[in-house]
């Protein structure tokens, strides 16, 4: 063999005995068959077989095992990010003239995606409060395809009657499709409760590290599964598994990071429900919270999530008030390891509910740092609010 073969093709070596912890990475998108017959029979290998990187690799499917078993789905997709996974859960299954209902506490980019492409598309689009089961049985059509929900809502932490949804979708015949990102699949199963559908943006608290983007859907049903299946490859989307080999590692410490924020967060909540510059803490966790009934009763715990609204005379003051902090970082996305704020506004993002209270929200991620470390950056912030609070009244 020359050696400009022997450059291109690579010798095999024995991996027998070599049994680590950690997964491989299986980076391909050629797959080799052993002969023509083979090749012309990739299309017989059904689910679990390979025949082009898009469709999975190794790397990726062991992520999707590891969601199957988790979230308790018949199959589970991987798509490059939390929002592509909300996108590809309910392009598959809409046409021209059918309705989508989507709660009115969706995650922003979700409510773009059905007011621009799917009505643009043909379908009808309408938003129900999630709190308000009549309403949503209200809006219900026969063309009602699918309800969408969040629960918690984003931002604003509404809690859904999960089951009740999946009843009332399942009597019209449409599909329920959960947003379970705040919760992740060890705090909550929405497909035990009824959900035929459900996303994560695996870019938070299961990758947390904030160093990749990824996100999954996952089903209840086989035929679900094939429908989302076709639409992606038509689509040619699919997922790297360099990025699932980091999900996969960072899914090693869900549990305990996801213990620790919560554990952290709630002291937190419960510190600052009674702060005077604080007008409410929406933390569902928190049995003052209007959802806390539904969330005892379907939920296995929280995340290190939550937001506070302020009263109207300290509302224009939050934002930069933010620069006192040291230790949180001011930025989007949350449930890695750093803890995070972000100011939120809500009104622009709402159309079947009001939001009556001063639009901007302070959402804050709790992080992995030291806990009387974070709890003085927070009191840095609220002194820094305060002093300026101070300043306008004496004006
Ligand atoms: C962040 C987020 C997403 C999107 O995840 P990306 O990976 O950033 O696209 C989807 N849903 C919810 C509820 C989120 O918070």
């Amino acid at each position: 063999m020359s050696d400009l073969t022997s450059c291109v093709l690579t010798p095999k070596v024995s991996s027998k005995g070599f049994d680590p912890l950690g997964v491989a990475v299986h980076r391909g998108s050629t797959i080799a068959f052993e002969d023509a017959a083979a090749y012309a029979a990739r299309g017989d290998r059904g689910d679990s077989g390979y025949s082009y990187g898009l469709y999975g690799t190794p790397t990726t499917r062991t992520l999707e095992a590891k969601l199957n078993l988790l979230e308790g789905a018949s199959r589970s997709f991987l798509l490059p990010s939390g929002q592509a996974a909300n996108a590809l859960a309910v392009l598959p299954f809409l046409s021209g003239g059918d309705h989508i209902l989507l709660a009115d506490t969706v995650y922003p980019p979700m409510r773009d995606l059905a007011q621009n492409d799917l009505v643009r598309m043909g379908v009808a689009v309408d938003f129900f409060d999630p709190t308000d089961l009549d309403d949503l049985k209200s809006r219900m059509r026969p063309q009602t395809r699918i309800i969408w929900c969040e629960s918690p809502g984003s931002t604003t932490m509404e809690i859904m009657d999960i089951p009740a949804a999946a009843e009332i979708a399942h009597a019209n015949g449409a599909l329920l499709g959960v947003d379970n990102t705040w919760a992740t699949p060890l705090n909550l199963k929405p497909l035990s409760l009824g959900a035929d559908l459900v996303t994560e943006a695996l870019t938070k608290y299961v990758a947390g590290h904030s160093d990749v983007l990824m996100g999954s859907i996952s089903v209840s049903r086989t035929d679900l599964a094939a429908r989302i299946k076709a639409t992606m490859g038509r689509m040619g989307i699919g997922a790297s598994p360099d990025d699932a080999a980091l999900v996969l590692r960072g899914f090693e410490t869900l549990g305990v990071r996801l213990r620790h924020s919560e554990a952290v967060a709630t002291r937190f909540a419960e510190r600052l429900a009674d702060h005077p510059l604080i007008r409410r803490v929406l933390f569902p966790a928190l049995p003052s919270s209007p959802g806390h009934a539904l969330f005892k009763r379907d939920f296995l715990g929280a995340s290190g999530v939550f937001t506070l609204t302020f009263p109207e005379t300290v509302a224009p003051h939050v934002t930069p008030a933010l620069d006192a902090l040291k230790l949180f970082v001011i930025g989007a996305s949350w449930g890695g390891t750093r803890s995070l704020v972000a100011p939120m506004p809500v009104a622009a993002n709402r159309s079947a509910t009001a939001w009556a209270e001063p639009d901007i929200a302070l959402r804050i991620s709790v992080g992995l740092e030291d806990e009387a470390e974070l709890w003085d950056d927070l009191q840095r912030f609220l002194d820094a609010l305060d002093q300026s609070v101070a300043k306008v009244r004496a004006g």
